[in-house]
């Protein structure tokens, strides 16, 4: 099992000092466009970011940084190399938002190696939000996305190793979960968002999380700005997270601030200290936040043409 490689203390230590000199108030400010996105993923961001100077659309951008984990064969809990269910299946769900406030999704799609284009074609192309295992299969094919085996040699040998004690139990900050959330504001302001994963490994088969639903994992509103989650997804579905959080900004909250009430409502009602959620947010300011409930939830931001991994605040210490 892999683990993602952390940062150590000291360069978050610094980094967050860096960002924290450029803020105006307590609250951290970046100059858009501007790409944020779960863990860490600079790769992700200089596409998105590469994206950005292209056709300077927030919602190109998070396509484009979204489908960077999806084809690395190394990224076990996205797309190609995904850790598959407890069957065997490599099953994914995704979701995209735009600024005008469109949606595309997919659940438990199968095969395919880009289910946030196919999360976007959903958007653009159909009268729907969200298609589901073989109809989204059977729409992503009569798109032109090719049927592929996602199950690389490595997360098989997981999946044989965790069949060996078939023991059902997502670990905090381990592979297990390490979706990637993006949010971004484009050259003219505009915010879109995108999400995608493999979901958790080992989970039953049609398991679908909170990734690919708009208002828990993203949710974007061009009059506030966007927020978006990675971990263990139920509790992400069992308080609408992401909408709550742009709610939150629109009642007047900092992005951080936002980040942290949301988190608040998880830690007040449920036993909070067996899993972990990091949650991102970011206004039409420019200003984002970062919270989580355990240490350990990092984010990469690109401001500037500048991207940095940047160690979240967390309610556990
Ligand atoms: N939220 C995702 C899920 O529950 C997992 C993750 O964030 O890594 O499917």
């Amino acid at each position: 099992m892999q683990r993602r490689t952390f940062i150590k203390q000291t360069t978050a230590l610094s980094a967050i000092a860096s960002v924290s000199a450029k803020a105006s108030n307590s609250q951290n400010v970046a100059k858009f466009p501007v790409v944020i996105s779960t863990w860490k993923n600079e790769k992700a961001n200089t596409a998105a970011w590469e994206s950005l100077q292209k056709t300077g659309r927030a919602l190109d951008a998070v396509e484009a940084g979204a489908r960077i984990p999806e084809a690395d064969p190394n990224d076990t809990s996205v797309g190609y190399g995904g850790f598959p269910d407890r069957d065997g299946n490599v099953t994914l769900d995704a979701c995209i938002m735009d600024e005008k406030g469109n949606a595309g999704s997919v659940t438990f799609l199968q095969h395919i190696m880009h289910p946030i284009s196919v999360a976007r074609a959903v958007m653009e192309k159909t009268p729907h939000v969200m298609l589901s295992g073989e109809g989204a299969l059977q729409f992503a094919l009569s798109q032109g996305f090719k049927k592929e085996n996602l199950l690389t040699e490595t997360a098989k040998k997981a999946w044989e190793e965790w069949k060996k004690t078939s023991k059902y139990e997502p670990k905090i900050n381990i592979e297990r979960h390490d979706t990637i959330g993006l949010l971004a504001l484009g050259n003219q302001g505009e915010i879109s968002g995108a999400c995608t994963t493999s979901g958790l490994a080992f989970k039953m088969h049609g398991r679908v999380g909170d990734s690919p639903v708009i208002g828990a994992a993203v949710f974007c509103d061009d009059e506030v700005g966007g927020a978006c989650a990675t971990g263990l997804g139920e509790f992400v579905l069992k308080t609408l997270g992401s909408f709550l959080i742009v709610e939150l900004m629109r009642n007047g909250k900092t992005p951080q601030q936002a980040c942290e009430e949301a988190i608040m409502r998880i830690v007040k009602r449920y036993n909070y200290k067996e899993f972990q959620i990091g949650y991102l947010a970011l206004n039409k300011k420019g200003e984002y936040g970062a919270y989580a409930i355990q240490p350990g939830f990092n984010y990469t931001l690109t401001t500037n043409g500048v991207t940095k991994v940047y160690e979240s605040a967390s309610y556990m210490k």
